[in-house]
């Protein structure tokens, strides 16, 4: 921690905080592109190490971890944070901001966080938390489908607005199933068959969220105590959440709602 980056002087900082499938996904996409808020995202970074394979040791580590619903070690994960985030604001240095999706997750992280932030000069917001039931978000990832073609193709067989509109069929024109009897399912745009990610199995979702319970819940409360943080209601219909956020971050990005992704 000791290296100062001088791309985060006087930058805002957007922590997200949600279950895993609260959403965020869905709401850092969008509000990135509209307010030029380059999004790091600790679970995808984590994904792309372990796609690249260029450290073993590092790689077996954060395998251990993510294939058990478990947060990954607090050292690891602020070395990787570090280096990955200054990288992404040295790239972005027109940015007024930046919004980090699933980091921090813990106390311990959001201590880390502060002293990273006092360190580069740069400032935190409130976290902006989705507040999504446990039930609710267990049937969205249990639901989730992701194109095996282009993972940015995402549906959701519980959810009739998100349901893709194929099943596969097999020669006799009847439903294939998987291993656990689930119907398989093709993409609308590309006709490539549908997968399930690892992380949305029911045994890693349960782990996940009991991991989750514990972790972050005390990070919500202490955020709470100390009014860092901003409470939404992530169950609401998605374009709902997005205006709520937007009421929140536009004031700090000094827009008013008429001057917005201007
Ligand atoms: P996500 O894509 O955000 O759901 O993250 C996938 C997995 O990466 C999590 O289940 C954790 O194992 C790991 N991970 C992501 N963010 C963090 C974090 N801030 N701290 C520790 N582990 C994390």
């Amino acid at each position: 921690m000791s290296n100062h980056s001088p791309a985060l002087k006087d930058k805002l900082l957007f922590p997200f905080v949600a279950p895993p499938n609260g959403g965020k996904g869905t709401q850092t996409q969008i509000l990135s592109e509209r307010y030029h808020l380059p999004t790091f995202d600790m679970g995808s970074t984590f994904r792309a190490i372990l796609k690249e394979g260029k450290d073993p040791e590092l790689k077996a580590e954060l395998e251990s971890y993510m294939n058990n619903g478990k947060l990954v070690p607090i050292n690891t994960v602020v070395k990787v944070f570090q280096k990955g985030f200054e990288a992404l604001a040295e790239n972005h240095p027109e940015a007024k901001g930046f919004i980090l999706d699933g980091f921090p997750r813990n106390n311990e992280q959001a201590d880390a966080l502060l002293t990273l932030c006092q360190t580069w000069g740069a400032t935190l917001s409130k976290a902006i938390y989705l507040n999504v039931s446990l039930d609710v978000v267990r049937t969205r990832a249990t639901g989730r489908r992701f194109c095996s073609e282009n993972a940015r193709h995402v549906y959701n067989v519980n959810d009739e607005r998100l349901a893709p509109k194929r099943q596969k069929l097999n020669e006799s024109g009847q439903p294939v199933t998987d291993a656990q009897g689930r119907i398989l399912w093709l993409c609308d745009i590309d006709q490539a068959e549908l997968i399930i990610r690892a992380d949305d199995e029911p045994q890693t979702v349960d782990k996940r969220l009991l991991e989750y319970e514990k972790e972050t819940n005390p990070l919500i409360a202490l955020l709470k105590e100390k009014a860092l943080l901003a409470e939404i209601n992530g169950e609401q219909a998605p374009e709902k959440v997005t205006q709520a956020i937007e009421q929140l971050i536009q004031p700090l990005l000094g827009l008013t709602a008429a001057s917005q992704g201007n």
